[in-house]
């Protein structure tokens, strides 16, 4: 019986030695230590043993049982380890391997416009102010010089918001970013109603109107205007930072010219030209051979306007003068429809 025993350890010991994985030494576990196994039939033998022999038989099965059991924990431990490094191994994080990269946003080439304008006037001592999208006939119109009726409304197709305001001074959206110098005007003039402080401001933003849309009109688009109040401000004033703008913008030799113009919030009126930054003014396409580009409209700030805004117009005058940011993008980057700017088609949004 104890070289059974003998040959029971041998045995198991020898077979655990050929275990490689988990399910293996399950399987072993079950053949050497298991209620069925050689081993376990011999502890159940014991009863049927002499009354010398048991002792030392139960002794030494309970050895074996112990051995084998110790050599299973063992083993079971090592397989672990093995397991465990060889997940550290295939799951290894290389930090040499290059990251997905992310893709980089970029700015709508109207914000980029937008800003280099910003900075142009800013440089300039313009400050930004902004002004409501959503206004009434009143500050649109009305305190603009367009009385109701007046035929230069028939320039800008308004949309109209149902249920607010009334008959006669309806909620629209803005046609133009012009509301924004009466509310300027009568914020800073209320702060020294008897003295109002100078208006040195540029108003951008989106502006609505009722438009057959095409590749040169949209129903909505930004605008930059610029408002400039001070005792004793001339047309040469006017001029004279129109192009000085135009040098920063476009160039140091970028020369401009004034056509007069008509309209109702300003008196005189101009079209502001810049020589075309593309052929220099020889003639080209974008210039359709004239080698001038139109860049904006602008005037002297009519004195119904400076009196609407609270500024006295036998001590104040004052200039105006509005710019087309898209107009200015298409133009640079030969952008031949309008309509590209606000469908978010990455294909020309990636392209700036
Ligand atoms: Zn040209």
């Amino acid at each position: 019986m104890l070289e059974k025993l003998k040959d029971i350890e041998h045995a198991g010991l020898e077979a655990l030695q050929a275990v490689q994985d988990e399910a293996a030494l399950e399987a072993w576990r079950v053949t050497h230590l298991g209620r069925s196994s050689d081993l376990m039939v011999v502890f159940s033998g014991l009863g049927g043993l002499s009354k010398e022999e048991r002792p030392v038989v139960g002794q030494r099965a309970n050895e074996v049982k112990n051995a084998l059991e110790a050599a299973f924990a063992d083993k079971a431990g090592g397989l672990r380890q093995a397991a465990l490094k060889k997940s550290l191994e295939v799951e290894q994080l290389d930090v040499t391997l290059p990251g997905r990269k992310i893709p980089a946003g970029r700015l709508h080439p109207e914000t980029q416009t937008m800003r280099e304008l910003y900075h142009v006037f800013g440089e300039m001592g313009f400050q930004v102010y902004r002004s409501r999208e959503v206004e009434n006939d009143e500050f649109n119109f009305q305190l603009l010089n367009f009385p109701v009726g007046h035929p230069a409304r028939d320039m800008q197709d308004t949309y109209f918001i149902e249920g607010g305001g009334s008959s006669d001074n309806p909620i629209i959206l803005r046609t133009h970013t012009s509301p924004g110098q009466i509310r300027a005007m009568r914020w800073l003039s209320a702060m020294a109603p008897d003295n109002p402080p100078p208006v040195r401001i540029i108003l951008p933003g989106m502006c609505y109107r009722f438009e057959q849309v095409t590749n040169r009109h949209e129903t909505q688009f930004d605008q930059l205007e610029g408002l400039a109040i001070g005792p004793g401000i001339t047309f040469s004033d006017l001029k004279g930072t129109l192009a000085d703008f135009a040098r920063r913008m476009f160039g140091q030799n970028t020369r401009t010219r004034f056509r007069a113009s008509y309209f109702p919030f300003t008196e005189p009126s101009a079209e502001f030209d810049v020589e075309c930054f593309i052929c220099g003014g020889k003639g080209c396409a974008v210039c359709k051979g004239t080698g001038w580009l139109e860049i904006g409209g602008c005037g002297m700030v009519h004195p119904v306007v400076l009196k609407n805004g609270g500024y006295d117009p036998e001590r104040y005058t004052g200039f105006a003068f509005g710019l087309g940011p898209q107009r200015m993008a298409m133009l640079r980057h030969h952008i031949d429809d309008i309509r590209y700017f606000w469908q978010n088609d990455l294909r020309f949004l990636e392209q700036f």
